[in-house]
Formats: structure tokens, sequence, C-alpha cells
């Protein structure tokens, strides 16, 4: 008994989805490598590296073994009053790669459940130490996730119309740019002086929900410098661009000063469990020790630092520190250039950034004339082969580092393809 798609309609509740639109979920039954394989057999290329997370190719045997093994020593265990090796293991060998002065490591399940102890972890850490905070400074068109701290700190979601009065406090901000910092340093300032600011929260360099919206570090380091000098804790939210996908480990890395907390999740396992870190500097984890139980911080998941999960993140971060992926990360982000430097020529493109393996293009076209064009190229990459997720009139690829070079000249072609198919509209 197959007919996935039907039986797929019968109980499930999709992520996203408005399901009175009638919407078809596509069955996926395999993938490896760079590619999703559906039920009749046909293969896609995973141009996005299934959100962020799958960096080091599907079923990649290197990291399947290791989960493997750890499956037949230890399964899941409580971490409180219980520790286990691959957990610490794994905050070694992220202690000794994460900016300097990051050297505590809290887990938990999912990117906004790392946001959210990141809020609650600022608002606690002056609660402690006697100081009322209550605002959180974030960005514009900011995306963090989508549970309640999350969704505050979000600036995206349209959706969010039901739970407004129910968010936290917010001061929102602009993304920095050349015209505008200036006007921002002000305005920063100001609200810095005029309220009790808990923390600052950003996407590092690149805003992935956004569209793949970048900006320069030396903006941000001049808004961190700014919060630091007037005592809020700055938060990097790098579930997104963590662990290679700017070029370097972290965008953070791109900063001259690390930020306070730094939320990891997406290809921290490699794709193969879900699960979260917040860490953070010695200064934060010193204002919760003490000797009275009430400073310490009890946030904690029944499935947190599960050591599958945890052994799939150390195999995921051998591989990443090994020359070949080093390599290959250096050799997508050239080849993005050069590609960049071509289509950047198109007369359907209006404009092109690309930063280590991101790259993304927007269409110069109205959205409106082209009827529902987001679903339409969706489709059209599909019927490819490709698998991308265009986000409104942006075209953006996230490839594993894993991809072949043919693999990644297919992925361009396809760009090339539709903006010729559009064209000739
Ligand atoms: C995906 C994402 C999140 C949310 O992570 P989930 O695991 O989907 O909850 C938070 N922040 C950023 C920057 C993300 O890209």
């Amino acid at each position: 008994m197959k007919n996935y798609t039907e039986r797929d309609k019968k109980h499930l509740w999709h992520p996203l989805t408005q399901h009175g639109l009638n919407p078809d979920h596509l069955p996926l039954v395999s993938a490896r490598g760079s590619y999703l394989y559906d039920d009749r057999g046909k293969a896609y290329i995973d141009g996005i590296s299934s959100w962020y997370t799958c960096m080091y190719g599907h079923c990649n045997p290197e990291i399947t073994s290791r989960v493997k093994q750890q499956l037949d020593q230890l399964d899941q265990v409580v971490f409180s009053g219980f520790t286990h090796p691959p957990a610490i293991e794994l905050s070694e060998k992220l202690v000794e790669i994460l900016p300097e002065g990051i050297n505590k490591i809290f887990f938990s399940d999912n990117g906004s459940t790392s946001v959210d102890v990141a809020i609650k972890m600022a608002l606690q850490y002056h609660f402690n130490r006697g100081e009322k905070r209550n605002k959180i400074v974030a960005l514009e068109n900011a995306f963090h996730g989508d549970t309640f701290g999350a969704m505050s700190v979000s600036g995206l979601s349209v959706y969010n119309g039901p739970f407004e009065d129910f968010l936290l406090e917010i001061e929102r901000i602009p993304v920095p740019d050349d015209l505008n910092m200036d006007a921002l340093e002000m305005r920063f300032k100001q609200i810095l002086e005029d309220q009790d600011v808990a923390a600052f929260i950003f996407e590092p360099l690149v805003q992935g929900a956004a569209a793949m919206h970048m900006y320069p570090a030396a903006h941000l380091d001049v808004l961190m410098e700014l919060a630091r000098s007037h005592g809020a804790l700055t938060i990097a939210d790098e579930v997104m661009t963590g662990f290679g996908k700017t070029g370097r480990n972290f965008a953070s890395d791109y900063l001259k000063e690390g930020p306070d907390i730094i939320c990891l999740s997406k290809s921290l396992t490699a794709g193969v469990a879900p699960m979260a870190l917040t860490c953070c500097s010695q200064n934060v984890f010193g204002a919760f020790y003490d000797k009275e139980v009430s400073k310490g911080f009890f946030h904690g998941h029944t499935y947190s630092a599960n050591p599958l999960a945890c052994a799939a993140a150390l195999a995921g971060m051998d591989l990443l520190a090994t020359e070949t992926i080093q390599d290959s990360i250096q050799r997508i982000a050239e080849r993005h250039l050069q590609f960049e430097a071509e289509v950047k020529k198109h007369p359907m493109v209006k404009s092109t950034r690309s930063l280590g393996v991101i790259f993304a293009l927007d269409l110069d076209i109205e959205t409106e004339r082209y009827g529902n064009l987001r679903d339409r190229l969706y489709r059209f990459f599909m019927d490819q082969g490709v698998f991308l997720r265009p986000l409104g009139n942006t075209i953006y690829l996230l490839p594993p580092f894993t991809i072949a070079e043919q693999e990644l000249t297919l992925l361009y072609a396809s760009i090339l393809n539709c903006l010729e198919m559009l064209s000739h509209e």
C-alpha cells in the first residue's frame, strides 16, 4: 500500500502550511549525498541542504556510522544529575573553535529553543545581578524561530496576529547599511540610554529568512560595542550561519569582538538529529553561579544532550575540520563568485550577493505580474530535478559542502534556465 500523497492528507498536519489550499506533499523515500529521491525514483539535487542542515551530504557514512556505534553504546539518559562522554567531548571540541571567551555550553532541542534559552539567560543574568532590564533589541526582518520568545524577537512573521498581545517587549532597529549607519548609531544609543535593555539579538552578517540579506561586519561591530558599553548582552543567532557556511567556522569570526551568547542548531548535528546549543561566556555563567539555588538556570528539556545527537555533532565537527571540507567550502565560495559575475549581467537579475557557500539573486520583476511567482519557480526547479525554495523574488543556493563540481554546475544551469524562461514571458 503506497499512495503516500493521499494517505498523508488523512492525519498529518504539516508545518507552515494552509491545508485549505489543498497542497500535495511530495513523498521522499531516500536521500544520499547531494540528492533526494521521491517515491517514483526521481532525483533532486538538494540545493539548500534541507534547510541548511545536511552540510556533509545526506546519509554520509562518516556520520551515520558514528551514530550507529553510539546507538549500541548509550541511547538516551537524563542530563540533569548525569553526564556522558559524547556531551563532554562535544563541549571540549566546540570551545576550541568557538569565538574567544565563549566557554559554557547549554543544550536544547532546536533553533527556536536555543533562542528562548538565550533570552531567558539574558533576562535572568541581569535579574541575578539585581538589575531589572526588560527590553530586548532586535533587527528588522529578523527570524529567530517560532516559540514565544523567538517569535517575539522575530520581525518577519506576518502571521503573528493571534499572538501579538502575548509577546515580549521588543525594540526593533533597522539592519545597518552604509547609508543608515550614522542615524542608526544615534538611535540605538538613545534606546540604550532611555530604556532598560537586557540584550541585543541579531543574525550576524546574513539574515537567512529575509532572503539571505547580507550586511557588513564592521557595522555590527559598532552596534555590539554600543550594547556592551551600556551593559546589554549581545546574542548572535548563528543557527543558520554556524559551522562553515559563511566561509569561516562562525559568522562571529568576522567580528572584532565576539558576542556574549551564541545560538547554534541546524547543521550542528549534520542534519541527523534535532539538537541545539546556547553557548555563553564565563561572565554570563558567573551571574548564575552561587550557593543560592534560585540563582540557577531552571530550564531543561527531556532530550537535552541526547547522546545520539551528540555523536552526530562530533562526527560533523570532525568532518568540518578536515582539509577536504575546508577546501570544498573555498571551492564553492569561488564558484559562487564566478557565477555571480556571470549572472548579474542578465537582464532579469536586479542584484546578487554571496558569502561562503551562500549565494542569492533578486529577480528584476514585479512579482504581481507573474502570478504566484514563488510556487511557479519552485515547480520549475523541481521539474528540472533541483530542490530550491525561492523566497519572494529571491532565488538562493546553500549547497552541501560535499557537492560535486558537476552537481554545482547543474544548480547554476537550472537558475540560468529559469531566467531564460522568465525573460520569454
Ligand atoms: C531556522 C532558524 C531558527 C529556528 O530554528 P528551528 O530549529 O527551526 O526552531 C532560528 N534562527 C535562525 C537564524 C534560523 O535560521
